[in-house]
């Protein structure tokens, strides 16, 4: 089944620059797949666009559930139900682990109201998701006193206290050295795979996105260059 579908999508940006030219892709249900590209090529475009963090200039977003995304609303229930994971992780540094996780939270609240009594269920998924990237005993040290491999893993362990059904990883391990960045790769992938979750991941490494993609889509010049299983990526190199 398609879990989340671009259809004649395109992005010019207000300054005029055109970012990604129009693109139709559709995404497995359960696909972990890799938006290769070296950097200026498109990708951080395309894969905020899936969630409306950019606006298409023309096009469409379609999922499994809510059909043509549209509206305030509609993007709003699009977004509470995708788990982003981001380069530089955005973590508050001087809060915890744990508040970090929480802070994944916020959207399933309307009001300030419903989000202050946290109920135990919420806490277990954040207290979950933070065993789930093997730092429970690191659950309330300051997110400024981790390492950046263990950063990213409070990163992804927000992205999965949303209970979502889709993973947008923009560059997740590009501040990362390259055997933390493989471990924290092949975390996030085993963990999708665990849960039958479908991921979009950006990345510049060619090697990574052959070692963990079940597809890749090469994007360059904001279009897609190449589009298959990494097998093919070899063939076509
Ligand atoms: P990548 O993620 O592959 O590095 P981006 O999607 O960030 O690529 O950028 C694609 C192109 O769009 C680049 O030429 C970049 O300079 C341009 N771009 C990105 N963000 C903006 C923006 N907010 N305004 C104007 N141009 C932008
Ligand atoms: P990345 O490599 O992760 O895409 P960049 O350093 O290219 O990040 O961009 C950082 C921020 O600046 C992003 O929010 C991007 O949208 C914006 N940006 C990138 N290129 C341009 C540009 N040419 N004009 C305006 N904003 C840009």
């Amino acid at each position: 089944a398609v879990a989340l579908r671009l259809i004649a999508a395109g992005v010019v940006y207000p300054n005029g620059t055109r970012a990604l030219h129009s693109t139709s892709l559709d995404f497995a249900e359960g696909a972990f797949t890799v938006l290769l590209g070296p950097s200026g090529a498109g990708k951080s475009t395309l894969l905020r666009s899936l969630n409306g963090l950019v606006p298409l200039s023309e096009g469409h977003v379609e999922t499994s559930r809510l059909g043509v995304v549209r509206g305030t609303r509609g993007w709003r229930e699009h977004r509470r139900s995708t788990g982003m994971v981001f380069q530089q992780h955005q973590l508050i540094g001087r809060l915890t682990a744990f508040a970090n996780v929480l802070t994944g939270r916020l959207g399933h609240h309307s009001t300030l109201r419903s989000l202050l009594p946290l109920s135990p269920a919420e806490k277990h998924l954040a207290l979950d998701a933070l065993e789930r990237v093997g730092l429970l005993e690191f659950a309330l040290r300051r997110a400024d006193q981790l390492s950046g491999g263990q950063q990213q893993r409070v990163g992804i362990a927000r992205a999965l206290a949303q209970a979502p059904n889709l993973i947008l990883a923009d560059e997740p391990v590009a501040s990362l050295d390259p055997a933390t960045s493989e471990r924290v790769l092949a975390l996030l992938h085993d963990i999708c795979r665990q849960d039958g979750l479908s991921a979009i991941v950006s990345l510049h490494q060619v090697d990574l996105a052959r070692q963990f993609a079940d597809r890749i889509i090469g994007i360059g010049g904001g279009r897609v260059v190449f589009d298959g299983p990494p097998k093919d990526l070899d063939e076509a190199a």
